[in-house]
């Protein structure tokens, strides 16, 4: 059982003796993985494995078809062998609260619990936390640790943490692409990341059910609040017209957020029998604040939560916490 008790920050220094110290690793990403949770347990994995520690990676659900060229991606799995050391470091990746990793891992201790992430609100749920909420993404930070540990960064591991940046900073385009986060990039590219590879891969190889879906959802969008607010809906019915699935509906929100004088996106996604929900925000709303009113979290303009109850309701309850927000 992971403990509640709020623990501080450890230095990268402290992450580093600690990841010495281990023989076996399992990376943990959250479920409905994106390229930073995936691509920052990866580039920890490549490096640790390089100096011949014993590493898996723990994902419940499937690597999504955009993140399948991630060196290492195929090793991913919610199978774990049965013989793990008992010390063995769980590493969770980009995830606010151990519950984001699904239902799916054994019952861990603490002391076995390394939780590497950038969130808002970050439970501190390990015995060790590297919490740093100014950095674009969880790779980012892994990217520190690797620099504690003097690992060598092939171009392998800088194609996993390129891709990190990129899918938090949405393809350098969000404000939290910083000159910081620019320098660390282009020496990513400097190493070797395949830049080319993960622009194409990851923000410009569509299914052409994804580009129907985003005409539906898009067909059905709706402005309110005096324009600063455009959601939609992606239900089940939608999805099985446009033979699309869940992974298709990565990008929609971010088009109902460029629609002029929007302060405020929100994508419904009611399938399988859930109503998730993806916010985003132009800069005035704090999205995350709004999340977590309803359980959910993420950052400041970007957060989502899953809904307990109908879509209608849901809808009118997003609706009631971005007021309480400003909007
Ligand atoms: P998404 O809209 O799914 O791309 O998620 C946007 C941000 O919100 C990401 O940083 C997620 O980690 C976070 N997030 C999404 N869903 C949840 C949830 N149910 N609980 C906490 N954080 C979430
Ligand atoms: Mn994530
Ligand atoms: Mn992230």
């Amino acid at each position: 059982m992971i403990s509640s008790e709020v623990r501080r920050d450890a230095s990268t220094a402290e992450i580093v003796a600690e990841l010495r110290t281990r023989r076996a690793f399992v990376m943990v990403s959250h479920v409905n993985p994106d390229g930073d949770t995936l691509g920052s347990g990866l580039a920890l994995g490549l490096a640790l494995r390089a100096i011949g520690k014993r590493v898996y990676y723990f994902q419940q659900d499937p690597v999504p078809r955009n993140l399948r060229f991630l060196p290492d991606a195929d090793r991913v799995s919610r199978e774990l062998p049965p013989d793990l050391p008992s010390d063995t470091l769980w590493v969770f990746c980009d995830m606010s609260s151990p519950s984001r990793a699904g239902e799916f891992l054994p019952s861990l201790q603490s002391q076995n619990v390394l939780n590497i992430d950038h969130h808002l609100g970050n439970q501190r749920f390990g015995a060790y936390n590297y919490v740093l909420e100014s950095e674009c993404s969880t790779g980012s930070c892994v990217l520190r640790l690797l620099r504690g540990l003097g690992a060598a960064i092939t171009p392998e591991i800088a194609t996993c943490l390129l891709t990190t940046i990129m899918t938090d900073t949405g393809g350098f385009m969000h404000s939290n692409t910083t000159a910081d986060v620019l320098r660390a990039s282009a020496e990513l590219v400097e190493l070797g990341a395949d830049k080319a590879r993960v622009t194409k891969e990851v923000f410009a190889n569509k299914r052409f059910a994804a580009i129907k879906l985003l005409g539906a959802a898009l067909d059905s969008a709706r402005l309110e609040e005096c324009g600063r607010y455009c959601w939609s809906v992606v239900d089940d019915a939608m999805l099985a017209s446009c033979d699309a699935d869940a992974e298709d509906t990565e990008e929609i929100v971010q088009h109902l957020r460029s629609v002029e004088g929007v302060e405020v996106a929100a994508l419904f996604k009611a399938y399988r029998g859930e109503v998730r929900v993806s916010l985003r925000s132009s800069g005035t709303i704090n999205v995350q604040v709004a999340a977590a009113r309803l359980g959910g979290g993420g950052h400041a303009l970007a957060s989502g939560l899953t809904y307990r109850g109908s879509l209608e309701d849901g809808i009118r309850d997003v609706r009631r916490v971005l007021r309480e927000e400003g909007l």
